[in-house]
């Protein structure tokens, strides 16, 4: 009998007394003792009646019992349905209703609001706190430690993942056993992971890349993982010193930068750092390098395909692009509207094809296929180009494009040269109605002085670099672009607080 991911990743660690985790206290968790804990809960995840295949949705905060309840998850064939912490029990009821799990896992504090919607649902409900304790950890305490995986094929699901959802309703991503395990034995041996890696986990683990990217290939490899709670610059660099690699989102990197104490010697002994989930800015690249002599390695990817590019380990790692298809990627740019392959150089939208690609959106057959072309590539939405030389670069989402007086326009381009003005930290362009153009391009800047920024020279520069369709209406000074827990921009935050900005304008 067999369970693909538990006998590829668990299983040749029931008697490991290394260390999986180790904690900010110092504390360490070996993988005999990760393991041990796993099968005791996915004891109480049966004794609940999850049967295989069953839904298994969890809202907890990020601790070494929550990354457990996936591991059980794995074990007891139940799909692990990880749910974002900052969602109110509002949201939540959504997805409980979406996808009728047999067990719902929340934190102490949400049981009453969450109670009857879990009841409507015909789930049971368990708690986990922060710190471990909670009616799932009490159970799991008095439970056997031995458990006999439930047989699972590499087809069969490991877990559902809603995406952000920032257009319309969220949808669950269903992701096969050899949909995570391919990608990680993938992205492991593209980015050289070994036993001796200890990698500095900071991420969340309800999202794609820190319960999967990070947490798989470190399972896949045996290696060790320093895991913080969360984000916190200062505490991530008192942990840099004993780590050898970190995957972290734009953001972090940022922060990292605003630290003193970031330098060349604390990080000289350090194997990769990685990004994703976001667009790095080549100037965060650049600036990364410059001070600790270490070139960020970014990778694309998503909730629906696991990681479909990266930049190399040996050879160029070439700031503001994503790299390369990963060798088991089929990858094309294509013309949105004729599906015909768009020349080197020239944006068309990304399609995937491979083991990484998902198994469809839970209960949305007709979003599926949508979504999916004739010949099984997924349509990503993500617009980009691909040199000659193979890199890809993505220029914004298909649906952040702007068309204002029947041109496209892509934000990224306008980006890049707003950025480069002095005294601009970052900006995000975005259409909004207006009734001449249909849409109008307006940029939100976030600037190092505002008081030295004027909106006419700005609007100048500009018009002296680009056709002039392409050139914002307004341009708005924000101390802080609207970011998501992952550090991507909300472009539909910043569409809808200014969608009124042009009402009875033309
Ligand atoms: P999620 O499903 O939350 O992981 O979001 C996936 C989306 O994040 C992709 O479709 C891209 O739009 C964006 N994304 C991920 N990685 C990158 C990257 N390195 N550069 C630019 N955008 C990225």
């Amino acid at each position: 009998m067999t369970n693909t991911l538990y006998d590829a990743l668990l299983k040749p660690h029931v008697e490991n007394d290394k260390p999986l985790l180790v904690l900010t206290d110092g504390s360490k968790i070996s993988y005999t003792k990760a393991i041990e804990r796993a099968h005791r809960i996915a004891n109480v995840l049966i004794a609940n009646g999850v049967a295989p295949g069953d839904r298994v949705a969890a809202q907890v905060e990020k601790s070494p019992e929550a990354l457990f309840l996936y591991f059980a998850c794995v074990a007891a064939g139940a799909v692990f349905l990880p749910l974002n912490s900052a969602y109110t029990a509002s949201e939540l009821s959504y997805f409980i209703e979406d996808a009728s799990p047999s067990l719902v896992v929340v934190d102490p504090a949400k049981i009453e609001a969450l109670a009857p919607t879990a009841a409507r649902a015909g789930a049971k409900l368990e708690t986990l706190a922060s710190d471990g304790s909670g009616s799932l950890a009490e159970k799991a305490e008095t439970a056997s430690a031995d458990f006999d995986p439930v047989p699972r094929e590499p087809g069969d699901l490991a877990a559902i993942l809603y995406t952000s959802g920032t257009t319309g309703r969220s949808k669950g991503a269903m992701l096969s056993h050899d949909n995570l395990l391919s990608n990680a034995r993938t992205l492991t041996e593209y980015w050289q992971f070994t036993g001796d890696d200890v990698l500095l986990h900071a991420l969340p683990i309800y999202h794609t890349h820190g319960l999967f990217v990070a947490t798989n290939i470190i399972l896949g490899v045996g290696a060790t993982m320093i895991f913080h709670a969360k984000f916190d610059a200062k505490e991530v660099i008192k942990s840099l010193p004993g780590a050898t690699s970190m995957m972290g989102v734009p953001t972090f990197y940022v922060r990292l930068l605003k630290e003193e104490a970031l330098q060349r010697e604390l990080v000289s002994h350090f194997r990769l750092f990685i990004s994703g989930s976001a667009p790095l800015l080549a100037e965060t690249h650049i600036d990364f390098e410059t001070r600790t002599g270490h070139r960020i390695l970014e990778r694309y990817g998503m909730t629906e395909t696991n990681m479909n590019t990266s930049n190399p380990f040996d050879g160029e790692r070439r700031a503001g692009t994503v790299g390369f298809p990963l060798p088991d990627v089929a990858l094309r740019i294509v013309d949105a509207e004729t599906g015909r392959e768009v020349e080197p150089g020239k944006v068309g939208v990304i399609e995937v094809k491979g083991p990484n690609v998902f198994q469809g959106y839970w209960q949305m057959p007709e979003k599926t296929k949508e979504e999916f072309r004739a010949d099984g590539f997924f349509i990503t939405g993500d617009l980009a180009t691909q040199d000659t030389d193979g890199y890809v670069t993505i220029v914004g989402r298909a649906k952040d494009l702007v068309i204002s007086g029947g041109f496209n326009v892509y934000p990224k381009e306008i980006e890049g040269v707003i950025d480069e003005m002095p005294g601009v930290v970052e900006s995000a362009v975005f259409g909004v109605p207006h009734e001449d153009f249909g849409e109008a391009v307006v940029a939100a800047v976030v600037a190092r002085d505002a008081a030295n920024l004027q909106e006419a020279e700005m609007i100048q520069i500009l018009k002296k670099d680009m056709a002039v369709f392409k050139v914002p209406k307004k341009i708005i000074f924000l101390g802080e672009l609207p970011r998501n827990t992952m550090g991507k921009v909300q472009k539909n935050v910043l569409r809808e607080s200014y969608n009124g900005l042009f009402q009875g304008i033309s």
